[in-house]
């Protein structure tokens, strides 16, 4: 009995840490942080211990891409179909929450699409270069608490992005819970056409900057309209994390 009781105990206690891996890399909000300050991106690891990685962390994430090695690499798959425009304001940033079907492949991998969201400016530099902004498409791996997320930067063009005007036209200034605003979205065309891109193993850019995340930067920026882009900046204008060091990493330029 005693040992029938042990070995029930113990058979779920991985599934009660990866349950509680994920509720931490999903929900990790309990402890304040912000972009500058006594809370800002110097002071995470100080907040609480669970944000430890943000300091000590060898594999952290944004960084600036240059000197990438081109190679080899698969496509990214999308499988993205509709979802509702769940818009909202987490307090950190603008984010719209996706119906569940929509989802990548990348290297035999199936990731769900579970949420997209924006960066002031970009987290990515380019040569030293930040863009605008900044759009982190968050992926989960089906059977591992491993993420990959496609990042794509957003720079002023002349005309309004008609893709994002739904998202644009109805960002939340106030912080705020999900809410389905407007038509549906086609996430596909939030994309850009030309897909190649930069990849390499980090971190998530936020609290608890958990190592988990196979980075894919699309090498094709967007074009939004001053207008668009100001709409952004009125509620966030810096919720950028500043590049942390490449170190032993590999990064590498998809040469097709
Ligand atoms: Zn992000």
């Amino acid at each position: 009995m005693k040992l029938a009781r042990a070995i029930v105990i113990f058979a779920t206690l991985p599934l009660v840490a990866a349950l509680g891996g994920l509720l931490m890399i999903v929900f990790a909000d309990e402890t304040q942080w912000g972009y500058d300050g006594d809370q800002g991106p110097e002071r995470w690891s100080a907040l609480a211990p669970e944000y430890l990685l943000c300091g000590e962390g060898k594999a952290q994430s944004p960084i600036d891409i240059r000197d990438a090695v081109a190679a080899d690499l698969v496509a990214i798959e999308f499988h993205y179909g509709e979802t509702a425009n769940n818009i909202f304001n987490n307090g950190h940033t603008i984010q719209v929450d996706i119906d569940p079907g929509s989802h990548i492949v990348y290297n035999g991998i199936a990731y769900d699409l579970l949420q997209f969201h924006f960066h002031a400016p970009s987290e990515h530099t380019i040569d030293g270069e930040a863009a605008a902004l900044e759009i982190h498409f968050v992926h989960k791996d089906r059977n591992s608490n491993n993420l990959a997320v496609v990042g794509i930067l957003l720079s002023e063009g002349d005309s309004q992005n008609e893709a994002y005007a739904p998202i644009f036209d109805r960002l939340p200034a106030d912080v705020s819970a999900p809410e389905a605003t407007g038509e549906p979205l086609a996430l596909d065309t939030l994309l850009p056409e030309a897909q190649g891109y930069y990849t390499y193993q980090g971190s998530l850019t936020t609290p608890p900057c958990s190592e988990v995340v196979r980075w894919l930067l699309l090498d094709t920026p967007l074009e939004l309209s001053t207008e668009q882009i100001a709409a952004f900046t009125a509620i966030y204008d810096a919720n950028a994390r500043p590049v942390q060091s490449l170190g032993k990493r590999d990064l590498l330029r998809d040469a097709r």
